[in-house]
């Protein structure tokens, strides 16, 4: 789990105590930012009250693809080339930053490349201090223990008691401006997580008990309220939050065993990847899907379609491998012959409706 919280508007304000204990000697405290910020006239850009000391580097991360291990290695190596060490890693973005800023926590204190630790409990030693401040709700990136990379071979986390996050910063002001498009496939994330978890063979009283809270807020801000409000950022920042304790303790499933092919192969983002693969699998979350569509319908967002018409054999096939390797996703959502239920064959038919 995150070792500490801290929930509020304006919270970001005590960012500066937060981190002065936390710095050694004269090593630098990272800020690794999402470089949507880099040049935003927002007047709550974060990055104007970013409390950097003289030795402290504000790096802008580029988002525009889901983190890679290269990325994270010639970050880390970029790091330890210039500095040696540094006192923390502070992560200001969406899912992707905070990915990114967990991984180069870990590969600060971990040899080799982050590659080799994609997998589940492959990492060794505890990262340096790491800080997660989110400027999207719905990955729940910023509780969860991993951090989602393509690598050579797959795309798959480093899932490790080491890398959640010693500190989150939940300030609901720094999601206000987020595009209403952007927020609501960010947000799905969070309703998917919820529906998936809560029909999944998984599920426990733990999960349950956060995954019940996370959609009932989900549904406040995309079903019943009529004008998007500061309620709703303050809602959907705690449903992420919870939505990704939920899985902490279950699964995930269909939507995101597939999507993950999607990404893999077409770099479709995480978000909207699973929105596409949600709208066409009522066969699995019959009451989520036609919620689903209502939430859709009800915010006016559009959702691709065809995405895959032009897509040959082999890629299919690519897609399938991906989806397939994801096996406990699968059990969670299926059961134990989830084999027998989701053959490549019937994979094949529903990447083909997408
Ligand atoms: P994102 O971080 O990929 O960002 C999406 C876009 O929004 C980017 O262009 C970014 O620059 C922009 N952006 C960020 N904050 C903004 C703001 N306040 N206003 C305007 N634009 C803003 O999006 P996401 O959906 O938050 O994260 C998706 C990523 O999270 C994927 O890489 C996925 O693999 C990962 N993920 C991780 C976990 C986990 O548990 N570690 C769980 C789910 C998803
Ligand atoms: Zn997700």
């Amino acid at each position: 789990m995150v070792d500490y919280v801290v929930f509020g508007r304006g919270s970001y304000n005590q960012l500066e105590e937060i981190l002065a204990p936390q710095r050694k000697d004269d090593y630098p405290m990272i800020f690794l930012v999402d470089h949507f910020f880099e040049n935003s006239n927002l007047e709550n850009n974060p990055v104007r009250r970013i409390p950097a000391d003289k030795n402290d580097k504000i790096i802008y991360v580029d988002v525009a693809h889901e983190p890679k291990t290269t990325y994270v290695d010639q970050l880390s190596n970029q790091l330890k080339d210039e500095f040696g060490m540094v006192s923390g890693v502070v992560g200001i973005g969406g899912g992707s930053t905070l990915d990114l800023a967990k991984a180069v926590s870990l590969m600060m204190n971990n040899p080799g490349s982050s590659a080799d630790y994609q997998g589940w409990d492959l990492v060794k030693h505890p990262g340096v201090y790491k800080v997660g401040i989110p400027t999207l709700s719905g990955t729940g990136a910023e509780v969860s223990r991993t951090t989602v990379l393509t690598g050579p071979t797959r795309k798959l986390g480093m899932n490790s008691d080491f890398t959640p996050f010693n500190q989150i910063v939940l300030d609901p002001e720094l999601v206000a401006h987020a595009p209403a498009n952007q927020r609501f496939y960010t947000g799905m994330d969070c309703y998917i997580h919820c529906i998936e978890s809560l029909t999944g063979t998984y599920l426990n009283e733990f999960s349950k008990s956060y995954g019940e809270k996370a959609l009932d807020l989900c549904r406040y801000v995309f079903l019943e309220k009529d004008n998007w409000d500061e309620v709703c950022d303050d809602k959907l920042m705690m449903a992420s939050f919870a939505g990704g304790m939920s899985i902490a303790y279950s699964q995930v499933g269909v939507a995101h065993a597939v999507s993950y092919g999607l990404s893999y192969l077409l770099g479709t983002k995480h978000g909207i990847g699973n929105c596409i693969v949600m709208n066409h699998i009522e066969e699995y979350y019959p009451e989520g899907v036609a919620e689903f569509k209502k939430m859709v319908e009800k915010n006016k967002i559009h959702i691709p379609e065809g995405i895959c018409k032009a897509l040959s054999e082999e890629e299919f096939d690519i897609m399938i491998n991906v989806s397939l390797g994801m096996k406990p996703l699968w059990e969670n959502a299926l059961g134990k012959n989830w084999e027998s239920i989701m053959t490549r064959d019937k994979l094949r038919k529903l990447y083909g409706k997408l």
